[in-house]
């Protein structure tokens, strides 16, 4: 590949907000992202995604705040200027234009010279797998194939930072895993810092090497896919990287003997080993206890209950049998706690009413206070 591998840039956004009239769509975002980084901004619809890229893009323009590109202030100079390549959801090809030409295009308009345009053409499609496409339409081609002439399109011209708005979202499922790989396996070969937009967060965590998530036009928790979901900051970042049960009730002081009491709503006073426990203990007052649906437990009532986990009569109330798992919905008191059991064959999916003990390991609870 000839591409070169090095103008790759860093970003970073400080202070920067964003208003549509009175609607804030972005509240003081302060990110740092590093040259060659696989990043992914993560968030539900609406919560701002595609406005901050479309911002680095140069497509919006925010109200306060700075925006630098490797360190320079990039607030006014028009996206044609900015060097940076995006590519679109909807991939945007030009249907009358072969691949070759659609891939020409960028240099062209740079006024490139014809061999280089012929090397870099080359190398793009290569890159991409679609040298023997050349001639094709975008018509002719697949789903994946045209995202990856859009892909080509886009890193032909050597950008310094790659942007993608919801790159995998019009393929179907198996595509959608093929072409998770070949995007990593594209932005390594480039090392090109990528920056993409994504509402699923299985997409955010097995692509990205860190990602940030938003919600409501506020950044929340910016790390690796493993810190976002080991240590969540808030119930929401607990609640959207990964599925968590959060209990909501009231920390109480720390007893003697370090124990905490924490008040669950609907179940009662619950007590755990404050030095046990996946992260620090807020001070008394609201919060949520959260742990993650594979880390409980579920036995007969009767049998020998394993020390050490904290165990609580429950009753199934509904099943879903995933193959991998089956995930339980368990009424415990007023409460509701959700388990995801391994399933192995000839082990039945336990049916609704059935009365059950779920044991919650004290190193895998984490209490939240925001
Ligand atoms: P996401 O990409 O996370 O789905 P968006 O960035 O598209 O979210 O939108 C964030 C919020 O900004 C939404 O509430 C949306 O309605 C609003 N919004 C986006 N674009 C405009 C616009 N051009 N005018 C007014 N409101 C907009």
């Amino acid at each position: 590949m000839t591409l070169n591998k090095m103008n790759s840039a860093s970003l970073e956004a400080r202070h920067v907000s964003l208003s549509y009239g009175a609607t804030e769509v972005l509240r003081d975002i302060t990110l740092k992202i590093e040259p060659g980084e696989f990043f992914a901004l993560l968030g539900p619809s609406g919560s701002g995604k595609s406005t901050l890229l479309r911002l680095i893009a140069g497509f919006n323009q925010h109200q306060r705040g700075e925006l630098l590109v490797d360190g320079q202030d990039i607030t006014g100079v028009p996206p044609h200027a900015r060097n940076i390549g995006m590519v679109f959801q909807s991939y945007a090809l030009w249907p009358h234009m072969n691949v070759w030409d659609n891939v020409a295009f960028g240099l062209v308009e740079r006024r490139e010279s014809r061999d280089a345009i012929r090397r870099k053409v080359g190398a793009a499609l290569e890159l991409v797998g679609l040298a023997d496409y050349a001639k094709r339409r975008p018509g002719q081609l697949s789903g994946g194939q045209q995202q990856r002439v859009a892909l080509a399109r886009t890193v032909v011209i050597e950008p310094k930072l790659l942007l993608l708005d919801e790159p995998l979202s019009n393929l179907d499922k198996n595509l959608r895993v093929q072409m998770r790989d070949e995007l990593k396996r594209l932005q390594r070969t480039l090392g090109l810092t990528t920056i993409f937009v994504t509402h699923d967060q299985e997409e955010a965590m097995t692509t990205a090497d860190r990602m940030a998530v938003l919600d409501g036009g506020v950044l929340q928790q910016v790390g690796p896919a493993t810190g976002l979901f080991d240590e969540p900051v808030n119930r929401f970042v607990a609640g959207f990287v990964g599925t968590a049960n959060l209990l909501e009730g009231r920390v109480q002081a720390v007893e003697a003997g370090g124990t905490v009491r924490f008040d669950a709503q609907g179940i009662g006073p619950l007590h755990l080993p404050a030095a046990g426990l996946a992260g620090p203990v807020p001070g008394p007052g609201a919060a949520a206890m959260a742990f993650r649906p594979h880390h409980v437990l579920l036995q007969a009532r009767g049998a020998a209950a394993e020390p050490g986990r904290l165990w609580l009569d429950a009753t199934v109330e509904s099943a879903e049998f995933l193959g991998e798992f089956s995930r339980y919905r368990l009424r415990v008191g007023e409460a509701t706690v959700v388990a995801d059991q391994p399933h192995y064959a000839g082990h039945p999916v336990l049916a609704t009413g059935t009365p059950v003990r779920v044991g919650i390991a004290p190193a895998q609870v984490r209490f939240l206070s925001h």
